[in-house]
């Protein structure tokens, strides 16, 4: 984490009231599950849990890809948890959520990159709560087939972010690539027009203004329904650096830009994350 003194005035802000947080993060333990929101030290984490959101890694806590800004270890992951989808399903369940993130590593060692499990948590949670459910996925090597799989659970909002311009692909995603990751939402809204689409960027990481504005009307052209733009954190000194803090008004000119072209809607500001606000971004957009 940068540290305080160092992060522009917007970027400080109260650390999350813990209380009524402590039961939740029980739970959460007690299932033996993971939550992007505490592994990643979300810094939303009150509001969100608050508003009945959260986001879920599934498919263990290693992964096959090395990104620069990612703070998930690399490594050999274990064999998917078959009854990991029962487990998240009762942690819905009992948290009472209303929207449900499930997300997960990179999984290049699994024949499939782990979609039937994706679907598989899908059905599971849908099984026991009325929860809209979000897939945040990897690209799947750009296979239509393991898309489909997830696609067949029928989420209401398939999510894969390009994280960041063409330009910076290779330095800041290092194995994953710009063009993949459109042909993947591109390949899930022509599957499946009546679900939304989604991806996000990260900035900060000295992509201009410019190359964001291309990023988000490629975006568009593959028919990507919503976006989140939030600024990049450097999670260690051994993660990727910050090239730039954007000012609030920055992404509130970026949010205009992203409506202009088209996105039914958008999140964009310093605390932006994928999750964010999610249940809002997909209100009113889904049946
Ligand atoms: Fe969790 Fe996402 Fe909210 Fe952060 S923004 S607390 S990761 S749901
Ligand atoms: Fe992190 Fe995803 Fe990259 Fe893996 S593929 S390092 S989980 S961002």
């Amino acid at each position: 984490q940068v540290p305080h003194r160092r992060l522009p005035s917007w970027l400080k802000r109260p650390l999350p009231e813990s209380g009524g947080m402590g039961p939740t993060a029980r739970l959460i333990e007690e299932l033996g599950l993971e939550t992007i929101c505490e592994s990643g030290k979300c810094p939303n984490r009150s509001e969100c849990w608050t508003r009945k959101t959260a986001s879920f890694m599934v498919l263990g806590e290693v992964c096959t890809r090395p990104c620069g800004f990612c703070s998930v270890p690399r490594g050999k992951p274990e064999a998917p948890a078959l009854d990991e989808p029962d487990r998240l399903a009762e942690a819905c369940a009992r948290l009472g959520l209303k929207h449900v993130v499930i997300t997960s590593v990179t999984r290049d060692d699994l024949p499939d990159g782990g979609a039937d499990h994706f679907r598989r948590c899908i059905l599971a949670v849908r099984a026991r709560t009325g929860a809209v459910v979000e897939v945040l996925t990897p690209d799947f090597d750009g296979d239509t087939s393991a898309i489909d799989t997830v696609l067949s659970a029928s989420p209401e909002v398939f999510n894969h972010n390009i994280e960041t311009v063409a330009r910076l692909q290779r330095h800041v995603r290092r194995k994953s690539q710009y063009p993949v990751s459109l042909r993947v939402l591109e390949h899930a809204k022509r599957a499946r027009p009546d679900l939304l689409t989604k991806s996000g960027l990260m900035l900060g990481l000295g992509e201009t203004t410019e190359e964001v504005i291309e990023t988000l009307a490629d975006l568009r052209s593959v028919g990507c329904d919503l976006i989140t733009i939030g600024q990049y954190l450097r999670p260690s000194p051994k993660h990727l650096p910050v090239e730039r803090y954007l000012p609030p008004g920055e992404f509130d000119e970026l949010g205009r830009v992203a409506r202009s072209l088209g996105f039914a809607d958008v999140a964009s500001g310093p605390f932006v994350r994928s999750s964010y606000h999610a249940d809002r971004l997909a209100a009113g957009h889904h049946d």
